[in-house]
């Protein structure tokens, strides 16, 4: 008989069960406690929990938990672990550490049904969503693992793993209400970040849920014909489209979003292509991300010269653009963005 998660009930229903079976009511908020404050891999692990009742949870709940399957460190430092997710599907994760904290990258999707042409992901068929606690417990993870390897602290989540998180969008709200929960993660929604390629009705959803996290735009061009060469899901959210919906979440959260651009040469960084992006910048409030390429095998593009990102920043500089630039990290063992491809694995899948 299949069991349900334990996980994958609520306080409320979780506190219902544990007075069906004649149990004090306070029992219920140690089990809570231990699975997602704690995040156990199994009921043993629930000391303070009398034997019987772990076991009368055994009998009515399973309790699922990811594996690691592979951890890979860069010479940077940077870790790229293999995940084996619930049903054995595998998916990355990344910790991205400094000197002083450290960023967990998560995936939201096994693979991605979107075509992007200078993204490794894409090479991948979109399998399925996550489920909110297969994305809980890779922050979970990868906090547990910057401890334990660089003894610091995880103080910010980007979902800019494999996958579209936006057309998973259930499981990643309910993943992000679990980080930020004192009953899970307890961070603040805003060292969190959505980045998403530009779903445009999705990001007006959440201006109107009033979300509290970041949200970034993959862009990468602000000129229309060259979006649509290489993100097709341009072609169903125009510039026109995104700017509406991109505003709008700025007027609704107060939240200024970031504009992602990948640098790609001799494509978009021109002074063209800087004075485009200076003209969507003027119709939404917003910050510019500039991105090195991270080479993709069967890609076309090439990484940009310091000479021409410089010429590309002074100018949205001059213009009054907010710009950073976002320096490739583990790119030797290709954990760098846009290049989770499950190379390991793939042979497997
Ligand atoms: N699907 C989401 C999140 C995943 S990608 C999105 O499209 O935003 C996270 C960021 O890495 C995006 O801005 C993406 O466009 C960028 N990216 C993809 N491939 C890249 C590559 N080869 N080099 C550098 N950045 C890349």
């Amino acid at each position: 008989m299949n069991k349900p998660d334990i996980r994958h009930i609520n306080f409320e229903q979780l506190q219902d069960w544990v007075i069906a079976q004649g149990l004090p009511k306070y029992r219920a908020q140690q089990i809570y406690d231990w699975l997602w404050l704690k995040n156990v891999a199994s009921y043993d692990e629930m000391t303070d929990i009398p034997k019987t009742l772990r076991q009368q949870l055994a009998e009515h709940f399973d309790i699922k938990n990811i594996q690691t399957q592979s951890i890979q460190i860069s010479k940077d430092k940077t870790i790229k672990c293999a995940i084996r997710l619930f049903d054995n599907a595998v998916v990355e994760s990344v910790l991205i550490p400094t000197s002083s904290r450290a960023t967990a990258c998560v995936s939201s999707q096994v693979g991605c049904s979107l075509d992007c042409k200078f993204c490794a992901t894409a090479q991948l068929k979109r399998k399925r969503n996550l489920d909110y606690q297969e994305i809980y417990q890779q922050v979970y993870f990868i906090k547990t693992l910057a401890k334990e390897k660089y003894n610091l602290p995880l103080t910010n989540i980007v979902f800019m793993g494999m996958g579209e998180p936006l057309l998973n969008y259930s499981n990643v709200m309910k993943s992000i209400e679990m980080i930020t929960s004192p009953k899970g993660l307890g961070m603040s929604p805003q060292r969190i970040t959505v980045s998403t390629s530009g779903i445009a009705k999705m990001i007006v959803k959440m201006a109107d849920e009033q979300v509290k996290f970041n949200l970034a735009l993959s862009l990468h061009s602000a000129i229309e014909e060259k979006r649509r060469q290489i993100m097709s899901i341009s072609e169903s959210n125009t510039l026109e489209m995104l700017a509406n919906a991109l505003q709008y979440f700025y007027d609704k959260t107060g939240t200024r979003p970031t504009l992602e651009y990948v640098m790609l040469y001799e494509f978009n960084d021109s002074i063209k292509d800087a004075d485009a992006l200076v003209q969507f910048c003027r119709k939404v409030k917003s910050k510019v991300n500039l991105i090195e390429y991270n080479p993709v095998d069967n890609s076309p593009f090439k990484r940009t010269t310091k000479e021409r990102l410089e010429n590309f920043v002074h100018y949205l500089e001059k213009n009054k653009i907010i710009v950073t630039v976002r320096k490739s990290r583990g790119d030797d063992i290709d954990a760098a963005c846009g290049q989770l491809v499950n190379k390991n694995t793939l042979a497997e899948s």
